[in-house]
């Protein structure tokens, strides 16, 4: 028995087990994760890592010491099939751990094709060290690459093995690419550029199967039976959230695990946090949503971690957190502040032309976003915005002349 048992060993789970430590917390905590590594970062996967530009023991969120030193038992290669809410275990297999109180923080699983030839080798996804480590075992015998998703972990994985030489076609659903995320002078912007690095940028095209030759990958067959060849596949549709063990034990949920404005389940002393946390988030105007970043996996589990030290005594803050992400593509780095849902209205700031501006989004007339292109002063600046609900005149927001902060 542990006093307080998390399950995921990734961003979220990392930070739970740093947050209470730091918080003075002495009660014994283990880790359970089903990756045999110590906890890492993700976002490298898809942009240095896979480049060859970082090595692994870079990414290591501490170094192994420092789960030694604060005592922190990691469990890995372990993976949680059960939870009783009422005995307070989970089970490994035919083991079960007791807690006294459980972070859930299992993050998501990439979705898979499920249309004709997704088991063929040379389809991968990009979500963990294995799946980007075989993928960069097969770079060398590769040179068509296609990508299924217009996301970011999709263009960032484009860009890579474009700048490595391979010839990429990135094949996007719907009518732009970063259409669920970002306004649409975003999602042109960086199909221009793609094009511009010999991506073939394909938009509205269906998949209807991957097409092999005995265990490998030879294509794409989109639906008017077109087949792009290809020797690598690379699925990049999303995550389903790794919360069924959790559901089967009561809690309450569906897209994700629900949880309170304190990271709590329904289930007692159950939290869950990060990407499989399905909670209302005051950046959304309350709307209950999935955020996957890093920056929601951290502060949500130092809310978490706060909550368990504070016990019966106090209740912390609420998660109130200022939602940021970043994307590198190229040479342009991406920084996005706030969440642009639900916006009514985009003003452009600066001209994507210079690959520096920011797309600046409103509702009903105040800044509730702000995608930075090469804009890092914007970035900054543009937070005061978010945060204070700013009004400020579209034109001033639109003129590069104007300093962002004085518009609060
Ligand atoms: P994860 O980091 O996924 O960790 C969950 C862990 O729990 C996993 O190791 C999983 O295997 C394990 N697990 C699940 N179920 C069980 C179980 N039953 N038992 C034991 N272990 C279990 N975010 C940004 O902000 N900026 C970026 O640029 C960015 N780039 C990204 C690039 C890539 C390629 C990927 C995949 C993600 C990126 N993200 C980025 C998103 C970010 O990495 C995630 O939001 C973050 O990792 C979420 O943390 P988490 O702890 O909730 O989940």
């Amino acid at each position: 028995r542990y006093d307080v048992v998390i399950v995921g060993a990734g961003h979220a789970g990392a930070q739970a087990a740093i947050a209470l430590r730091q918080a003075k917390f002495t009660g014994s905590i283990a880790v359970i994760g089903d990756e045999p590594d110590l906890p890492y970062e993700r976002p490298p996967l898809s942009k240095d890592y896979l480049a060859g530009e970082k090595p692994f023991e870079r990414l290591l969120i501490r170094p192994a010491a420092f789960w030694t030193e604060r005592d922190v038992v990691m469990l890995l290669g372990q993976r949680v099939t059960a939870v009783d809410a009422e005995a307070h275990t989970v089970s490994i297999g035919a083991d079960a751990i007791g807690y006294g109180h459980l972070i859930w923080a299992g993050g998501g699983s990439p979705r898979r094709l499920t249309c004709d030839g997704h088991h063929y080798s040379g389809v991968h996804s990009v979500r963990t060290r294995a799946d980007v480590d075989a993928m960069m075992g097969e770079l060398a015998a590769t040179r068509q690459v296609v990508v299924i998703g217009g996301g970011y972990i999709g263009l960032e994985a484009a860009a890579v093995l474009t700048k490595l030489g391979k010839h990429v076609t990135v094949l996007e659903a719907q009518d732009r690419v970063l259409a669920r995320v970002a306004g649409e002078p975003l999602s042109r912007f960086y199909e221009a550029e793609h094009r511009a690095h010999g991506v073939d940028v394909r938009l509205g095209v269906m998949v209807a199967a991957i097409e092999g030759e005995g265990e490998r990958v030879t294509g794409v067959r989109l639906i008017d039976d077109e087949i792009v060849p290809a020797d690598m596949v690379i699925v990049g549709i999303g995550i389903v959230p790794e919360v069924a063990a959790l559901i089967a034990a009561g809690a309450e949920g569906g897209n994700g695990v629900n949880v309170d404005r304190h990271c709590r389940t329904s289930l007692p002393d159950v939290f869950a946090v990060g990407d499989c946390a399905f909670h209302a988030n005051d950046f959304a105007d309350g709307a209950p949503i999935r955020l996957e970043s890093v920056q929601n996996a951290n502060d949500q589990a130092t809310c978490a971690a706060k909550m368990i030290v504070a016990g019966d005594t106090d209740e912390p803050q609420p998660y109130h957190a200022v939602p940021w992400f970043w994307s590198n593509q190229y040479d342009l780095k991406l920084q996005t502040v706030g969440l642009s849902i639900g916006y009514d209205q985009t003003v452009l700031r600066g001209d994507p032309a210079q690959r520096s501006f920011s797309l600046v989004y409103l509702r009903g007339g105040h800044v509730i976003a702000l995608d930075c292109v090469n804009a890092t002063r914007d970035y900054v600046q543009g937070r005061s915005l978010v945060l204070a609900g700013s009004s400020p005149d579209p034109a001033r927001l639109a003129d590069t002349n104007e300093v962002l902060k004085e518009l609060v």
